[in-house]
């Protein structure tokens, strides 16, 4: 790289070369004042706030859009620099409504800060202003023209960070806004409310709708912590006043998502303070849920487990452990049910979300997690998008596809549904739902066919390929054209893109995993990038973007029924022996249940209580009724959580949880990045950390959990587990760090695989494709598809008032022919009925879904979608059908 000498303010510097001035002043903490410029987005020089006198040029330029040249010398404090700043502040205020006391973005405004600093006072050029309504009505964003100074920040961070474009510049002259198309109030345009706008404003013309209150800079303690919904793994600050939290801001160092947020992320902390959060234990006592002291319900469980493990054995309970809760508090569970216990009944959400994927790309690769990072995404060349719905489901991952599609990216999407990314993709294969291994092993025959195959990497990196090959014959596109509903010019083209790219990445997530075939489906992905040489190198690899917030890191830490911490099994007797030594105890040598076996265990009494931690199985499982029977047929239930969940009312005992807010520790995001999760306020009321609960609990069994620091938990999981060995709180520090990271040098992984796979070759394997196991048919005549939208995740956000307000109610979507048939209106409601109960649900009609097919959300607690799903599992993970199954849908008689 070429330096450049320069000379600022007297300082000899030096600067790579292609560095602006602005660039160079901040790379050597010299201050400039800056409203239009953000170091995420192109630079306009629109507001030339930071000019500087450069020696040889006559005017003043604005060192953000000036480059550094060798020798140059550089004046950015002179007295003829800040006079001049100085007036362009005041030409600013000269029409800006400069009434700070009564500005809703009091105390966080740049061009007050400044106007500060460089003496202006009052008004000394007398401009007109404006008087225009303000866009008040969504429940997110306040949005006042009047303070708008027109520096373009939020037009850019929308178009070049978000890929929305929704905002511009309209009008001329003095009358020129900013706002969507049209004028349009926010709630009427493609606003998705992610706030970057928000978070760019450098006044209060765009502003939060506050959850608590203002706080001025000097009152707010900003604590960057780790988002508790989806498994992007988005870092921002909560902003902390008296011990309250007052808000959300982006932190710009947050290593995955910058200052991008998506609604969740950005306006859905007000969850913390929704008046259902349960702030003391309960009892039930006559069959009513009663407060309770801890002692008492912390005793009543410990005798309870006892008397039920001396009375029917170990295995006769059960737990499931929490995706919404830290790794320290996962690894404490599983010990708990483990060391104390006694049992590998232990178990959590992931079996009916990506189980498939640890159980495919184990067998595969050797490894069951995401091969490749998140940074590389802007820069892949192609993206094979096949059941995944980024721009709802991992919003910020889309948010970089969009940032890849704009520089030129590829994209093949792969959804029965139109979703978003459709829409902009290069090829969209709309095929028939359940038949993805059908679709796969096609496009691999056509590859083969075409001799795009990478023989080198085929020939070097794995083995049984040959039984593969033969199996792929069997899938000549005509075939599975005919079985996917996918033309065979589709079929040619995805094949194409996809094979002859230099480098390419492949996305999945439940539409994948999510069926009888779960586990076919990812190990036929990881066949499809292996056929290409398309793993172990930079954008490139198959990315499951996993569920919710820690679902990686709970199956990081055994919160599984064969695997202890690090999925060293639980079936290896060296390996057992580890944790016994560890552990002082001896443990149980076979493995537990998994979680859709625990109700039929229940209902046949082999399983007498369970221990639910931060999960709500009568909502999320499959097949709600039998799951429900399940957990009323146990003598005993204990569920830990923030609110009062479907399955907390069934319980016997509820001990009342932290949110994540409340508590330190760490989550491990879809790219395998351990980031910390930093205690804000403390725990609600009467609630504790679920780690504290679960030690005090050991405490009162006999096995002495004699810590709660967290951090000394790390410790322990990180001694005990290969993949975290070089992992400590202190080592995260701010942007954590990638697994595996083998030792405490270790800098972390961002590839997986790159010399070899981590089972030494890569595994090719013939797959046969399977239909789902239940069709539509005569009686049930809808294929019922199930996915997130972008305003909730799971029911957790019901909790949030503000999402919940603008997202309240299912609207099942169905496509124009259908509801023309069945003579439905937008927004009638209607009953849906499957083989195992019903509902009712009111229905959006649009040709995003094909004709048969009824899509529906999880978000509702009010329309329950899975009293309606298959119980039907896959064979290796036993992860539900959510996916497919048959269902009728009907007016409602008046
Ligand atoms: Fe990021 Fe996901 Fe949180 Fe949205 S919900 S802010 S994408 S982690």
């Amino acid at each position: 790289m070429e330096w450049f000498s320069l000379k600022i303010d007297g300082r000899e510097v030096s600067v790579p070369k292609g560095k602006t001035v602005l660039e160079a002043c901040r790379m050597h903490d010299i201050p400039i004042p800056t409203l239009c410029h953000d170091p995420e987005l192109t630079s306009v020089g629109a507001c030339r706030l930071c000019i500087v006198q450069i020696e040889g040029m006559r005017n003043l330029p604005p060192s953000c859009v000036t480059q550094v040249a060798q020798g140059m010398v550089v004046e950015t404090r002179n007295s003829k620099v800040r006079a001049a700043r100085k007036t362009i502040l005041e030409l600013l205020v000269a029409n800006h409504p400069l009434n700070c006391m009564v500005c809703q973005n009091m105390g966080n405004c740049a061009l007050a800060e400044y106007a500060y600093e460089y003496g202006v006072t009052g008004k000394p050029y007398q401009g007109e202003h404006r008087n225009l309504p303000a866009d008040d009505q969504n429940p997110f964003i306040l949005r006042d023209p009047n303070k708008c100074i027109l520096c373009g920040k939020c037009i850019r961070v929308c178009d070049e960070i978000q890929g929305r474009s929704v905002l511009d510049f309209s009008f001329r002259g003095f009358d020129t806004q900013v706002g969507p198309a049209f004028n349009l109030p926010y709630h009427e345009s493609d606003c998705v409310f992610c706030g970057s706008c928000v978070s760019v404003c450098p006044v209060g013309a765009l502003t939060e709708k506050k959850m608590v209150g203002k706080g001025r800079p000097w009152e707010v303690k900003k604590v960057q912590t780790t988002c508790p919904f989806c498994g992007t793994g988005c870092n921002f600050d909560l902003n902390v006043k008296d011990e309250k939290v007052i808000g959300v801001t982006s932190n710009p160092n947050a290593p995955v998502n910058g200052k991008a947020l998506c609604v969740k992320g950005r306006f859905g902390m007000d969850m913390i303070y929704n008046p259902n959060r349960l702030t003391t234990p309960l009892i039930r006592k006559d069959g009513v849920l009663v407060p309770a002291e801890w002692d008492e319900a912390l005793d009543l469980v410990a005798m309870k487990f006892r008397e039920i493990k001396d009375t029917y054995g170990a295995n006769a309970l059960a737990a499931l452990s929490s995706a919404h809760c830290t790794n320290e508090e996962n690894y404490l569970m599983q010990k708990f049910m483990r060391a104390v216990i006694g049992t590998n009944n232990i178990d959590h959400c992931a079996r009916v979300c990506h189980a498939p994927t640890v159980a495919g790309l184990a067998v595969s690769f050797g490894s069951g997690a995401s091969t490749n990072s998140f940074d590389e995404i802007p820069d892949a060349k192609v993206m094979f998008v096949i059941g995944a719905n980024p721009t709802e489901a991992h919003p910020i991952v889309g948010t970089k596809m969009k940032q890849a599609l704009a520089k030129g990216a590829k994209l093949i999407v792969a959804d029965p549904r139109q979703i978003e990314l459709a829409e902009c993709s290069d090829l969209w294969l709309r095929l028939r739902p359940g038949t993805d291994v059908a679709l796969i092993n096609g496009i691999m025959n056509i590859i083969l066919a075409n001799g795009w195959e990478d023989c080198k990497f085929i020939e070097e990196r794995t083995e049984e390929f040959e039984h593969f090959r033969e199996n792929v014959q069997q899938y000549p596109p005509e075939i599975v054209s005919q079985i996917t509903g996918v033309p065979v010019n589709q079929l040619v083209e995805a094949a194409r893109i996809y094979a002859t790219a230099e480098r390419a990445m492949i996305f999945y997530t439940l539409g994948i995993t999510e069926h009888t075939t779960g586990t076919d489906n990812v190990m036929s992905l990881a066949n499809l990038a292996m056929l290409t040489g398309n793993v172990g190198k930079e954008n490139s690899g198959v990315n499951p973007l996993r569920g919710q917030n820690n679902v990686q890191g709970s199956c990081d830490m055994g919160a599984l029924p064969g695997d202890y911490p690090g999925y060293q099994k639980v079936v290896n007797p060296e390996v057992r022996m580890k944790f016994e030594e560890a552990w002082g105890v001896p443990l149980n040598p076979n493995i537990g249940i998994m979680l859709p076996d625990m109700f039929a265990a229940a209902i046949s009494k082999n399983l007498r209580a369970m221990y639910v931690m931060g999960e709500d199985p009568v909502i999320t499982d499959a097949d709600a009724n039998h799951v429900r029977k399940g957990l009323e047929s146990l003598d005993f239930l204990v569920v830990q959580d923030i609110f009062m969940s479907e399955t907390a009312k069934l319980a016997d005992v509820v001990f009342p949880g932290a949110s994540f807010a409340e508590k330190t520790g760490t989550f491990t995001n879809a790219e395998r990045r351990v980031q910390m999760v930093n205690q804000a306020i403390k725990p609600i009321g009467n609630a504790k950390t679920d780690g504290e609960i679960i030690d005090e609990l050991a405490n009162r069994m006999g096995y002495p959990f004699s810590y709660f620091s967290p951090e000394q938990v790390m410790q322990e999981a990180a001694n005990l587990t290969p993949l975290y060995a070089g992992i400590t709180h202190s080592r995260l520090g701010t942007q954590g760090l990638q697994w595996p990271v083998p030792n405490t040098e270790h800098l972390g992984s961002k590839v997986l695989h790159q010399e070899t796979f981590s089972r030494g070759k890569g595994l090719f394997k013939a797959i046969a494709f399977q239909e789902a196991n239940e069709l539509p048919d005569e009686e049930y005549p809808f294929l019922l598809n199930t996915g997130r939208k972008l305003s909730h995740y799971n029911v957790f956000t019901q909790n949030s008032e503000v999402l919940e307000s603008y997202s309240p109610e299912e609207l099942a979507e169905i496509n124009p022919l259908d509801a023309k048939r069945l003579g439905f209106q937008e927004g009638e409601r209607v009953k849906v009925t499957s083989r195992r109960g019903g509902l009712e649900t009111k229905i959006r009609i649009t040709e995003r879904v094909p004709s048969g097919m009824l899509f529906m959300t999880f978000h509702y607690t009010e329309t329950p979608t899975n009293v309606l799903t298959n119980g039907a599992s896959d064979k290796v993970s036993k992860t539900y059908e959510y996916k497919a199954c048959g269902v009728q849908i009907t007016k409602i008689a008046n």
